[in-house]
């Protein structure tokens, strides 16, 4: 039976209308906070490790609140991770494909049963709103589902054309121990997604989480132990990238870097990986999705309060953290001012507040760090253009930081060229449509885009020159779904790896062509 990956169905989001899911997502909350303080010890190859180093992780809407202390990796157990992967690499790969791909369904299973218990660790640890938590849960589940289906794809390739005489035949393996380095903002989908194709696909990992949401990680390696995935093919190493990720990029074992975070680090992984260590007999692969400075071109001839109502969703939902997030809005000049008007008191009437509290649309920033960036950044926006709505930090106790507006922006202005990576909006005029793909298209970024116009003819421009890994037309630039909208960038966004693409696993993968001549 041929795998059909176009009849993938994404997991469904709860509903939060419904009493029943608010009741038991009420309940997650209150299970998930009498967990806060808990120590969580490094395991490796079996082994657990208290080094006495912590990590505290805490609540973004609450900072007092201490979501969990980790035990840090140190340079040593960073290595020794990698040697643990590595020792069990041959007999993971060996592994029947069919039973690594029961294993990932069976932990999406168990994700899927434990769906609302991780949606509040997203609340409380990432500072997620809970429509924001569900979807980053339920992208989790379609990764593992999406990439077990992909697999048996992989496992069971087409037939090759044949030499006569000769039976030919292409087999996919995998590569080896692959270092998987996820970002905070996603600290589930992404994590899971990039570990999960890597095991599948019959490689090992050691995961690098990012110390601003260890507990999410620790709370998935929970469920691949309960799925029942053998010692030592999936490591969680908790650690400080500063400390240990070069160590892990360049260890000699390592076999591929799948890593997805900032321009500058994500640059600085490919250099080192680069270069080979001794005793390394390989070329390191590495994916690297990285950031952007996404836009949505808004005509003057389109649903101007749909236009309005996208780009609000797409930069203001979680605080303008997504990678897709919309941080500028280019308008053409006929409906520049009456766009403001629309945008403006929408703006305005956006509630600022504890992620767990769902009467808040907008939550925290991951931290006082990005706090500080982002208020550094509308400071200088203040200079760069005309600002309307926000400029400073919200109320509370929390990180906590106003949506905020800037118009009249120039191209060249640092906020219209730099991602900010928070609830900041830069607004710019453009002459025609044309000027404004001109606009979105002058960036070193290309992740996401969207453009908002009823002429056909300017909906193939934009498919045709909006140079983008992700284009939208006539919808928000956030919320791409596995096996709809393969995920991944352009330009200095990224190596474009299109994560829940039908090609993904490829990428973990390596072919191997045999000729049997017949006797
Ligand atoms: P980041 O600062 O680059 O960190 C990402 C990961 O890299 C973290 O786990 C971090 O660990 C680790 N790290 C830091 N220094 C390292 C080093 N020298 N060697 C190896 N690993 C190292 O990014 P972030 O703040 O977590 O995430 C936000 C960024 O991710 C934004 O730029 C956003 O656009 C991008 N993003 C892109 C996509 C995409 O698909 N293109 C999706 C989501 C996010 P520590 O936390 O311990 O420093």
């Amino acid at each position: 039976m041929p795998v059909r990956l176009w009849e993938f169905r994404n997991e469904p989001a709860a509903d939060f209308s419904k009493p029943e899911n608010v009741e038991a997502m009420l309940a997650a909350l209150a299970v998930v906070r009498a967990e806060f303080g808990r120590e969580y010890d490094l395991l490796i190859g079996g082994e657990t490790f208290r080094t006495g180093d912590l990590l505290k992780s805490v609540n973004p809407s609450k900072p007092t609140e201490t979501v969990g202390l980790h035990h840090k990796a140190n340079a040593t157990l960073a290595a020794k991770a990698v040697c643990v992967a590595d020792d069990a690499f041959q007999p993971w790969a060996r592994t029947p494909a069919a039973q690594r791909i029961e294993l990932v369904q069976t932990a999406a299973g168990i994700l899927r049963r434990r769906k609302f218990e991780f949606d509040a660790w997203l609340v409380f640890e990432a500072g997620k709103s809970w429509p924001e938590a569900e979807a980053d849960t339920c992208e989790a589940i379609d990764f593992l589902d999406y990439y077990a289906l992909q697999m048996k794809k992989w496992a069971t390739p087409d037939p090759l054309a044949q030499l006569p005489g000769e039976h030919d035949e292409l087999r996919y393996l995998p590569l080896g121990v692959g270092i998987i380095i996820p970002p905070w903002n996603f600290p589930l989908a992404i994590l899971a997604g990039m570990a999960v194709a890597a095991l599948v696909a019959g490689n090992t990992v050691v995961v690098k989480p990012s110390s601003d949401a260890p507990t999410v990680a620790a709370k998935f390696a929970e469920v691949l132990a309960e799925a029942g995935f053998p010692t030592g093919v999936y490591t969680l190493l908790v650690g400080n990238g500063s400390e240990v990720g070069d160590i892990l990029v360049q260890h000699p074992r390592a076999r591929f870097i799948s890593f997805t975070g900032s321009r500058e680090v994500g640059l600085r992984i490919n250099e080192l990986a680069a270069k080979p260590q001794k005793g390394q007999i390989w070329i390191k692969r590495v994916a690297a999705e990285m950031g952007g400075k996404d836009a949505i071109v808004v005509d003057d001839n389109c649903d101007l309060d749909a236009a309005v109502q996208a780009v609000l969703a797409s930069a203001f939902g979680y605080q303008g953290q997504k990678c897709s997030a919309c941080s500028r809005a280019i308008v053409v000049d006929g409906v520049y001012d009456a766009f403001l008007e629309r945008l403006l008191p929408k703006v305005a009437a956006i509630q600022v507040g504890r992620a767990d509290d769902p009467q808040y649309y907008m939550g925290p920033v991951i931290s006082e760090r990005s706090r500080q960036t982002i208020l550094d950044y509308i400071r200088i926006g203040k200079t760069e253009g005309r600002l309307l709505a926000g400029g400073a930090a919200a109320p509370g106790e929390g990180y906590f930081i106003q949506p905020t507006v800037i118009a009249d922006v120039d191209p060249k202005a640092r906020i219209f060229q730099e991602e900010i990576f928070g609830p900041v909006l830069a607004v710019t005029r453009a002459h025609d449509f044309d000027h404004a793909l001109e606009l979105a298209n002058d960036t070193e970024y290309g992740l996401t885009g969207a453009a908002f116009t009823n002429d056909p003819v300017k909906i193939e421009a934009a498919k045709d020159r909006f140079f983008v890994g992700n284009l939208y037309i006539n919808r928000k630039c956030t919320g791409a779904m596995v096996g709809c909208h393969p995920f991944g960038g352009f330009n200095m966004s990224g190596t474009d790896s299109k994560a829940g693409g039908p090609d993904y696993l490829l990428q973990f993968l390596q072919a191997k062509s045999i000729g049997t001549k017949a006797v």
